[in-house]
This record gives structure tokens, C-alpha cells and sequence, in this order.
């Protein structure tokens, strides 16, 4: 099952390959099956500041050279790159976060239409002309910020790279890319694209590193003017603490406990399968998994019987084999999401379904049966903490009000869906609902490249994807013209 030969991987500075400073590596596991998948090179602290160093000389080089419009070409080439490798970078991303091959080729073609949309917009973004005192002339340029530094998951790393870098290099920025721990191979894979497609070297230089070592390192260097991150609520405010240390902007996309909302007069046939899926995919560790689904009660049981049946096909199974639902990422995250089973057990929580697993599954994988969970009161862990695993609670609710107070009731606001056939309630809620995106008889938008994403509360601050981005990547400046 293991199909890539196990290779010693190198970190990207200035436009070059090379082993990490230290000479040190860590191992790569298969969440599959467990089993090592490669040596990763261990970037540290050395490794951050010569990539630092070399994304300031590539600003202060060719990149920094490149018209709007030029910048935008790369970025088309790069895209191009990417689409030209779809398949590869899904096998790449079913090995090493246990993605289904059928996801993982979703999230390459996502980051090629980051690349797409980004590299359109380069040379869109406007300043403008100030009605100003007579005599005076004003106007305003975005201008790039400098050397940008990108803290990304395992859980999603091509559509986070395309995101935020698509945004960032779309700007003129440069970048230091530090991947997850647990998943660094199509970080690599999509550095090698961005050479072959003509990015000027050191425009993107790659640390892969432990969070601790190379992140913490990368978020406290005075080099960097911004910090993208997208994490952990804990990790988050560390960052945001360091940014503090060099006084830099930073962008926080973290976790969620986002709720899809199902009245009475929805149309049930088409939520559904966005109810399941929105909970299941990439075995539900997505920051913004709908890992609550409120249900008016005179539909709840036909709601709970209806997931349950879909719960009960589900096919769990290794990546390659391209289930439904592939193995969590690690054997740490795999005992966490199993505490709030047991808790739940405990509790006395309803169990509604549990999709079984196969008995041939590999024995080091680290599977969990998805399970649904009905009837949970949301004061409940189960229904306020975000599990980011395969478990979804269904919580009953009487009317709009009630609807409102259980949706905003948990530390974080990502992103909320509403089903319903009543519009004027549905604009009425999306003004209610605290959080960054609504989405109303849908939920997610299929990607959504073009929408500004980003929370409220715990969910972070700062929006990524949509032209938004560009701005969170950009400096404006004002000019004064004194005249006749
Ligand atoms: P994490 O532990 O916060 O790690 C995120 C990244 O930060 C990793 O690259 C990690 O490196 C690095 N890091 C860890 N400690 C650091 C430190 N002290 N200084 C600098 N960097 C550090 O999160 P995770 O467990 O990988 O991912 C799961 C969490 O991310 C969930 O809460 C999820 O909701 C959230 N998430 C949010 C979004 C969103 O868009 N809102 C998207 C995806 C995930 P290591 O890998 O070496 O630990
Ligand atoms: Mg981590």
C-alpha cells in the first residue's frame, strides 16, 4: 500500500535544495497504515533566518522587479503546474494525511484555482483619488508588505497554501512556507511546481520544522512584517503574542464549532447530503466542519433517521482505496476524538449510528467509525467543543430565537448554514448568526475561492480567500500633492 519509495526530503531557501542546518529529519507517518512515509529535513532556527534573508533579497531582487502584471503570469503558470499534477498531489495527499484520492484531487484543483483567481486579480488592485482640499491632489497605492510567513495544518494543506500564498505572492509579497509536522509532502511538491513555472527564487522558501523550533522561530523573527496562520485556538494566540514582540499584523484562521440550522419547512432532500458530508469529509477534521446540526423539532426524528441511514453506508477505508472517510491523521488525534466518544458513552448520549469499520482494515491505521450523536444538550463538551473527527451532534430546537441562542452559544464563529423555505427568515438569521460566512440551502459553497473567509470569537481575525485577501496582504499609501 505504500507507493511512494520512501525519500529523504530537503528544505527550499533562496532557490535552492539543501538539508536543514542542523542536518537533522524527523519521520513522516501513513496515516493509513502507520507506517513511515519519509524523512522529513528539520528546518530550525538557522534554516528560518536564512529563508527570511532570502525572501528579503528576492524583494529586493527580480521578484520585487516584477510588474503587477508579470507577477500575475507566474502565478498563471504555476496554476497550470499544478492542474498538470492534480493526480500526483492527490496520491501525495492520500499518503500523507490519509485523504481520499477523490478529496485530495478537490483540494489540488482548488489550489490551482487559488492560483488562477490570485494571479487574475495582481493587476486588479486599485487605489484611489481623494476629494481633498483645493489645491491638493490625493490618492492611495496598495502597496506589498514584505517578507510574509505562512503557518499552515495537516488538514488541509494545498487549499491553505493556495489561499494564502495565491494572495500573498498574487501582492508582491515574499514567503516562508512552514508546513505541518504531519503533512509536508505537497507543500514540498508545490514549491517544486512554483520553480519550474519561473518563480523568482526566494519568493518562496519552504522550513519544514516542528512547531515548537522552526514555527515558533518563524513567528518571532523581526524580518517578517505579517504572520498568516491557520491552526489550533492555542497555538493562535501564541502566534498572535509573538507578532506582538515585532508589533506585525497577523491573520488567525482557527478552529470552529459551526452549526447548520434545519427548519420545519426546509427542503430536506437537498440538505442531506450537505448535513453528512459537511461532517465526514477529510473524516471531519475541517476548521469548519458542520459538527453541529440544529434540527426544529417537528422534523427531528425524520432528520436523525435520515443521517443515521447515510451514517450506516458510509465506507471507511485506507486513502488509496479512495473511501469515504480515510483514517484520522495521527495516532494522538485518533485517542483525542476517541476521549469524546467515551465521554459521550458516559454521559449517556444517544448513539444514533456509527458506520462500521471493515475487519481487513491495515491494523496501524488510525480509523474511527463516524458517528452521529442525537438529542445532545448544547451546554454539552460534545456540543461545544470542537472534536475534529468524524462526530457530528444533532441538538433539537423549537423556534427561531431558540435557534439563534444555541448557534451562538459556543466560544467560536466560523462559518453557519440555514435551511429554509421562508426567505425573510433567512436573511433575518444570517444577520443574527455570529460568525464570518452563511450559507443559506447550501453549505460551503463548493470551495468558494471567491468569498472572504475568516471568523469571529475564537474562530480568529482576518479574512483570507476573495479579493478580501489581498488587502490583509497589502500596505496602503496615501499621497499628498500640494499644487497651484
Ligand atoms: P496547530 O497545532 O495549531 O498547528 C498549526 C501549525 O502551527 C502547524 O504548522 C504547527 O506545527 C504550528 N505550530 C505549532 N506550535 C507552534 C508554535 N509554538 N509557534 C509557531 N507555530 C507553531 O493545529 P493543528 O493541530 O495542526 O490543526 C488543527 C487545528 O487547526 C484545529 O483546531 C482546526 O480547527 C484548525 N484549523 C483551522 C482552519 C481555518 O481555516 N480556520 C483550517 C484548518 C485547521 P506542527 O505541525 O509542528 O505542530
Ligand atoms: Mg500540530
Amino acid at each position: 500500500m505504500n507507493a511512494v519509495p520512501f525519500e529523504t526530503t530537503e528544505v527550499l531557501i533562496a532557490g535552492r535544495w539543501r538539508r536543514a542546518a542542523g542536518g537533522r529529519t524527523w519521520l513522516l507517518l501513513n496515516p493509513s497504515d502507520g507506517q513511515p512515509l519519509a524523512e522529513i529535513a528539520r528546518a530550525d532556527a538557522a534554516d528560518v533566518d536564512a529563508a527570511v534573508a532570502a525572501a528579503q533579497a528576492a524583494l529586493d531582487g527580480p521578484w520585487g522587479g516584477l510588474s503587477a502584471t508579470e507577477r500575475g503570469r507566474v502565478l498563471h503558470r504555476m496554476s497550470a503546474g499544478v492542474l498538470g499534477q492534480a493526480d500526483e498531489l492527490a496520491r501525495l495527499e492520500a499518503l500523507d494525511v490519509g485523504k481520499p484520492l477523490q478529496q485530495g484531487r478537490a483540494d489540488a484543483l482548488a489550489l490551482a484555482r487559488y492560483l488562477e483567481f490570485y494571479g487574475g486579480a495582481a493587476d486588479k488592485v486599485m487605489g484611489q483619488t481623494i476629494p481633498f482640499a483645493n489645491g491638493y491632489t490625493a490618492l492611495t497605492w496598495r502597496e506589498p508588505l514584505g517578507v510574509t510567513a505562512h503557518i499552515v495544518p495537516w488538514n488541509y494543506p494545498m487549499q491553505i497554501i493556495g489561499r494564502s500564498l495565491g494572495a500573498a505572492l498574487a501582492m508582491g509579497n515574499a514567503c516562508v512556507l512552514k508546513p505541518a509536522e504531519e503533512a509536508c509532502l505537497t507543500a514540498l511538491a508545490f514549491a517544486r511546481i512554483a520553480q519550474a513555472a519561473g518563480l523568482p527564487a526566494g519568493a518562496l522558501n519552504v522550513v519544514p520544522g516542528l512547531g515548537e523550533e522552526a514555527g515558533a522561530a518563524l513567528s518571532v523573527h523581526p524580518g517578517v512584517r505579517h504572520i498568516s496562520f491557520t491552526g489550533s485556538v492555542a497555538v493562535g494566540r501564541q502566534i498572535q503574542a509573538a507578532a506582538a514582540r515585532n508589533a506585525v499584523p497577523v491573520t488567525l484562521e482557527l478552529g470552529g464549532k459551526s452549526p447548520q440550522l434545519v427548519f420545519a419547512d426546509a427542503d430536506l432532500d437537498a440538505a442531506l447530503p450537505f448535513l453528512v458530508n459537511a461532517g465526514i469529509q477529510n473524516a471531519g477534521q475541517t476548521c469548519s466542519a458542520a459538527s453541529r446540526i440544529l434540527v426544529q423539532r417537528p422534523v427531528f426524528d425524520a432528520v436523525v433517521q435520515r443521517m443515521a441511514e447515510r451514517y450506516r453506508a458510509l465506507r471507511v477505508g485506507p486513502a488509496l482505496e479512495d473511501p469515504d472517510v480515510g483514517p484520522l491523521i495521527s495516532a494522538r488525534q485518533l485517542e483525542m476524538v476517541r476521549g469524546f466518544l467515551d465521554l459521550a458513552q458516559a454521559s449517556g448520549l444517544h448513539i444514533a449510528a456509527q458506520a462500521a469499520l471493515p475487519e481487513e482494515l491495515p491494523a496501524g491505521g488510525f480509523y474511527l467509525p463516524p458517528t452521529l450523536v442525537a438529542g445532545v444538550n448544547p451546554a454539552h463538551r460534545i456540543a461545544q467543543d470542537e472534536i475534529f473527527g468524524p462526530v457530528q451532534a444533532v441538538i433539537p430546537f423549537d423556534d427561531d430565537e431558540q435557534a439563534v441562542a444555541i448557534a451562538n452559544g459556543t466560544a467560536y464563529g466560523l462559518v453557519a448554514g440555514v435551511w429554509t423555505r421562508d426567505g425573510s427568515r433567512a436573511l433575518r438569521l444570517a444577520r443574527r448568526l455570529q460568525c464570518g460566512q452563511v450559507f443559506i440551502n447550501n453549505y460551503g459553497a463548493g470551495g468558494g475561492i471567491e468569498l472572504p473567509f475568516g471568523g469571529v470569537k475564537h474562530s480568529g481575525h482576518g479574512r483570507e480567500k476573495g479579493f478580501e485577501a489581498l488587502y490583509g496582504f497589502s500596505s496602503l499609501k496615501t499621497i499628498a500633492i500640494k499644487h497651484d
